[in-house]
């Protein structure tokens, strides 16, 4: 890519701001000129703001009344393919690009100049007395060569005081120095080596490793089951990026998933990788976001936002675990990582891998088309084999009422108890029951402000919508009939199977996991590393327990309620099914114990519960492409959900058949418009919800389309309209 040009000062400049505008405002280059792609200060009526020198002026504004650019801010000026990453993913996604630019500067503090720190290093001479104290701080010193050392780590590794290197200050022989605080990452050495690969995992190294070294735009699609050694062989491909001197990124779906991971990116690459995500303090934040724009990180593991880091040289994305629906940002920019990363890979002239034990159907569409190429690992490591997995039919188990574990789960887990081995406890569910009803008049609790029922969570003793967040205090009294004592709770959420699974055995010790049930990630991580070695008996949980954690000594998993995913209007429910029960099958057994699935049912003859138990995955997929490709659906379609929000019920409306209406941009693109109806929660914080479905082929231009119809009516202040492309759930 060409340098980027330079602006003299005085220059109109076109600044893009992160202030909500449609459009770049321009300014006069500052006192010294800058770059293109300064990050600056801009005066905007009576305030300053952030901004981006995004290209040469526009002119289009009187030029007396044109103001100069404040300042240019103490940052590695945005590089050009990071401007065409924005610009293209906001076309995509159908978003301004202030909010685009947002994402992109996550940063605190990006104004600030660098703040400084003291350091201490080895200063001339020798003491003018001699301790063991003052002697074991130089030895300190001598022992990590020219290292720098703030005055408290300094100290803590020699043993002594703070006032004993301070004394050594004062005589020169420490140097007290002040060094920037942002400071680059440890180095990773991508030479240290891994383990012995397998054959086929091997080989698939060695495709991927070829990639790198192409130095071209490529993905592939790394599929195995749980166990087989993807980790291993993606982390050959980091090697390869990082021996190139490019960066590499790792995605993962979950910050739970980390704390695993990164120890065993330190015992592959001899230092701890670059983390970004929401557990992520501010400090480390300001750091990461320079050192990626610097080249101080080679390697950032971290969750999608990641994606926005102005990496200086990127040359790898992992996405692991790519059909992991937590990609899908749902709110703000609606954007879904697992894309984002092919586009910007492919602006940066990066490969991308894609890893999973169930790739989700757009992604097995693309290796079909040729677009995306395919590895598979086909065994698991060691002898690890895949669990054993049988229908538990619930038409001829008998249980007494509010009991969901059937005896022959029952029996079972208690097998596993007395071999000592550890079992899951699956439901999907989180709280104590997702319905609670009055038993006088039937009455069912309701969320005030949205059209969802409150969840009790007995754990916090409230009730819970989980929807919009809002929670109470557990009620005595029916909100409707004002009887008292007779609301009971209907139907199973984890805490109530711990409540049940405690009863059915009272010796063993449990652990639930649920995403509510942990104030911080840190205790998660915990938790988790705790059930690993061994903590708990049996373990319940959500399918938090479904994403790549490993329990060595879990041999069994009850799977609660099978056919909970199957219900619901969504179109990759029977994928979302066959995705969640393979990958908690995946838990059983990963050492050497097999471990055996068993899966409560009503329908064990339903085709996708019977694909599950059969592991005809291809089959699966097979019939699952079929029956979108005969709907015209993702991703066999394109599809964009449109969802109009108001205070006022019947505005809502009006406006959703006046688009439906007018539907001439979508219809000159071969695309349909269906609704106005009710959005599947058809209120959510007091604001009513409609939605309209647009369904396209699949080479139509839709996004302009869309752009095109939505721009032709005028929206009443109080409407919100919320354009979601590939939508992957519809609420
Ligand atoms: P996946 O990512 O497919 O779930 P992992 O890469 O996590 O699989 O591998 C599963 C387990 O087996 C890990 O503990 C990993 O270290 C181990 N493993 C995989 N391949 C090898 C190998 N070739 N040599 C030694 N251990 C291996
Ligand atoms: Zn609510």
């Amino acid at each position: 890519m060409s340098p980027p040009s330079f602006h003299d000062a005085g220059d109109l400049v076109a600044v893009l701001t992160i202030q909500p505008l449609d459009r770049t405002l321009d300014y006069k280059a500052p006192e010294g000129g800058c770059f293109a792609g300064a990050f600056v200060e801009v005066p905007l009526g009576p305030r300053k703001v952030m901004g981006v020198i995004w290209g040469p002026g526009q002119g289009d504004f009187d030029r007396a009344r044109i103001r100069s650019v404040i300042r240019v801010l103490d940052a590695v000026p945005m590089r050009q393919e990071m401007q065409e990453f924005l610009t293209r993913a906001a076309d995509y996604t159908l978003t301004l690009m202030p909010a685009m630019l947002r994402l992109a500067t996550r940063s605190p503090g990006l104004g600030d100049p660098p703040s400084m720190r003291k350091i201490y290093r080895r200063g001339e001479g020798s003491p003018d007395r001699d301790t063991q104290a003052r002697r074991r701080v130089l030895e300190v010193l001598g022992e990590y060569g020219g290292l720098a050392f703030t005055l408290g780590e300094l100290a803590q590794t020699a043993g002594v005081s703070t006032s004993v290197v301070k004394g050594l200050v004062k005589q020169g022989v420490v140097r007290e120095e002040d060094s920037p605080r942002d400071l680059p990452y440890p180095h990773l050495d991508p030479a240290l080596g891994g383990v012995t690969l397998a054959a086929d995992q091997a080989e698939a190294a060695a495709t991927l490793r070829a990639g790198i070294r192409s130095l071209d735009y490529g993905t592939t699609l790394l599929k195995g089951v749980t166990g087989s050694g993807k980790t291993e062989v993606y982390l050959e491909a980091v090697a390869e990026c990082l021996a190139q001197g490019r960066q590499a990124l790792v995605l993962l779906p979950e910050i739970a998933l980390t704390a695993e991971f990164l120890k065993r990116v330190e015992a592959r690459f001899g230092a701890m990788p670059t983390e970004w995500h929401s557990g992520v303090t501010m400090t480390e934040r300001r750091r990461a976001w320079r050192m990626v724009a610097e080249g101080g990180a080679q390697l950032i593991v971290g969750a999608r936002s990641a994606l926005f880091l102005p990496f200086r040289d990127l040359g790898l994305i992992v996405v692991d675990e790519e059909h992991d629906t937590s990609y899908k940002q749902e709110d703000g920019v609606m954007y879904n990582a697992r894309d984002m990363a092919v586009l910007r890979a492919s602006i940066c002239s990066a490969r991308v891998v894609l890893a999973s034990a169930t790739p989700c159907l757009e992604s097995w569409a693309n290796v079909e088309t040729g677009k995306y190429a395919r590895l598979e690992l086909t065994s698991r490591f060691g002898d690890a084999e895949l669990p054993e997995m049988r229908a538990i039919d619930m038409r001829s188990e008998i249980l007494p009422s509010n009991r969901w574990i059937s005896p022959t789960l029952q029996r079972a887990v208690e097998q596993r108890l007395e071999a000592g081995e550890q079992a899951l406890i699956f439901l999907n569910r989180r709280g104590y029951a997702p319905v609670t009803v009055c038993r006088a008049c039937g009455h069912q609790i309701g969320c005030d402000h949205c059209d969802a029922r409150m969840v009790e969570h007995r754990f916090l003793k409230r009730l819970v919508c989980h929807q919009c967040g809002e929670t109470r205090p557990m009620p005595t009294i029916c909100p409707s009939c004002e009887a008292e004592d007779r609301l009971a709770p209907v139907g199973p959420g984890v805490e109530r199977m711990a409540e049940e699974t405690q009863a059915l055995f009272p010796e063993a010790r449990l652990a639930v996991l649920s995403s509510d049930l942990f104030g911080s990630a840190r205790a998660l991580k915990a938790q988790i590393e705790a059930i690993a070695a061994g903590g708990a008996d049996i373990v319940i949980g959500t399918q938090l327990v479904a994403k790549g954690h490993n329990f060595p000594l879990l041999t069994l998993v009850g799977v609660i309620d099978a056919d909970l995913g199957l219900q619901g209007s969504d179109l990759r429910a029977a994928e979302r099914t066959f995705q969640l029960m393979r990958q908690v099958a995946g838990r059983a057994g990963r050492a050497e114990r097999r471990g055996q699935a068993l899966l409560q049912t009503h329908q064990p003859e339903h085709p996708v519960i019977r694909a599950i138990l059969s592991g005809d995955e291809e089959g699966f997929w097979r019939a699952e492409a079929q029956e979108r490709r005969e709907a015209g659906v993702p991703p066999y379609g394109r599809m964009a959900g449109i969802v109009l929000s108001s205070p006022d019920v019947q505005e809502v409306f009006d406006i959703g058949g006046v688009l439906a209406r007018n539907d001439m941009p979508l219809r000159q693109i071969g695309a349909q418009v269906y609704g106005p109806a009710p959005a599947p929660i058809a209120r959510i914080r007091g604001r009513h919800r409609v939605r309209l479905l647009v369904k396209a082929p699949k080479t139509a231009p839709l996004q302009p389309a869309l752009a095109r119809w939505v721009a032709q009516v005028k929206l009443p202040a109080s409407l919100r309209l919320s354009v979601d492309i590939d939508p992957q759930s519809f609420y």
